[in-house]
């Protein structure tokens, strides 16, 4: 199997999943109970905690929940900020691109709870302008979300210009969903209020992830209970899971600078054979992440072609997990102002550092085939 789908999920790591599998059986205790063996649980999940701050050099400024995933974490920071400092103001400004875990908690806020959301259009390679933000902001904007990376196109967005702007607005906050940067791209985390991981992204367990979040804010809580996670998130810990997430970062970002370097000789090559294909239109800009190449098909249907491949062992997706089975256009391409022919047909790539050179060339040869003889 050649797997180019990545930005949808990675393989876990074995080491990840070896240590899962021996947290399991020695540390089963509640992180919660008063005797020891709980304490001793409770330890390991202080211990983890610290150590993921510290690899991000943030373990004075900011505080960490762990969560389910990205999904759980954007909805904690965007609701619960928003829900937390309603009194200071109702409008909030996103993106259009954004991914749906983060369009639709402001769709609820917008629909639900009376708060007026600014949608930012993109340029046409996928970013915000700087000048459409600074047009945006209003003295009672309470929150500012901006994905680091697409999870489509794997545009980038320049995170330094965007705290300038809301460094003028001091009783905003800053949320960035940086699940596909996340131990792939150079971020400076210090300049983001809130941003998240999700685990099985970066080669660890699914049903794992952690906002990190300034010590200063203090979100309204979306689950209820007992109380943990500092009041944040309640229900039982899974500490051999959060205690794994620590070591799947680490790892990650032990690994980043090589991984980045090797993935972008595979994407280039892609780019430069693709772009000789005359009914192809590659829509990720030149500046995208290199985990990442998105594409469009002129004349083919491009779930036909993600269907011819994955006959032939190759997996790539049409738009992203997440929206492909609907059947939809791309709103992240229509957001780009691609015609709509385009932005129905999409394909997208997405690499890590098993993928090779040869397996680059045993796509391209398959999907030349492909094109010849479908309609
Ligand atoms: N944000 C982005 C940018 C993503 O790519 C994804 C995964 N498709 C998510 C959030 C949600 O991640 P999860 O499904 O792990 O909660």
């Amino acid at each position: 199997m050649i797997y180019f789908d990545n930005a949808a999920t990675t393989s876990v790591n074995k080491q990840v999943l070896d240590a899962y599998y021996d947290l399991c059986l020695k540390y089963y205790g509640n992180a919660s109970s008063n005797h020891a063996y709980g304490l001793e649980s409770s330890r390991l999940l202080s211990y983890a905690r610290e150590q993921i701050l510290k690899l991000f050099g943030l373990e004075k400024t900011h505080q960490l929940v762990f969560t389910s995933g990205a999904t759980e974490a954007n909805n904690l920071a965007i609701k619960g900020v928003a829900l937390a400092y309603k009194n200071r103001g109702k409008h909030l400004i996103t993106t259009s691109i954004e991914h749906p875990s983060v369009l639709n908690a402001f769709k609820q806020l917008e629909e639900e709870f009376g708060f007026e959301v600014t949608y930012l259009p993109v340029n046409e390679d996928g970013v915000v302008r700087i000048e459409d933000l600074e047009k945006a902001m209003r003295n009672d904007t309470v929150l500012v979300s901006i994905m680091a990376t697409n999870n489509e196109t794997g545009s980038i967005n320049d995170i330094k210009a965007i705290r300038k702007v809301i460094d003028n607005y001091p009783k905003c906050f800053f949320h960035s969903d940086t699940t596909q940067a996340i131990t792939k791209l150079d971020i400076d985390y210090n300049l983001l209020d809130m941003f998240i991981a999700s685990a099985h992204k970066v080669h660890g367990l699914k049903g794992s992830g952690m906002l990190i979040i300034k010590n200063n804010i203090k979100p309204l809580a979306l689950l209820s209970g007992g109380g943990q996670e500092n009041n944040l998130r309640s229900g039982t810990s899974d500490v051999p899971k959060d205690v794994v997430l620590a070591k799947t970062i680490r790892l990650a970002l032990d690994n980043q600078k090589q991984s980045f370097n090797y993935v972008k000789k595979i994407n280039d090559y892609l780019r430069e054979e693709l772009s000789k294909i005359e009914e192809v239109v590659i829509n990720s800009p030149h500046d995208a992440s290199p985990y990442i190449l998105n594409f469009s098909l002129r004349e083919h249907k491009a779930s036909v072609i993600v269907e011819g491949l994955s006959l032939k062992g190759i997996m790539v997706s049409t738009i992203s997990a997440c929206s492909s089975k609907r059947n939809e256009k791309s709103h992240v391409l229509v957001a780009m102002d691609k015609d709509i022919r385009l932005a129905s047909n999409p394909i997208r790539l997405s690499f890590d550092e098993s993928n090779t050179l040869l397996e680059a060339q045993e796509f391209i040869k398959v999907l030349k085939e492909l094109l010849a003889i479908t309609k």
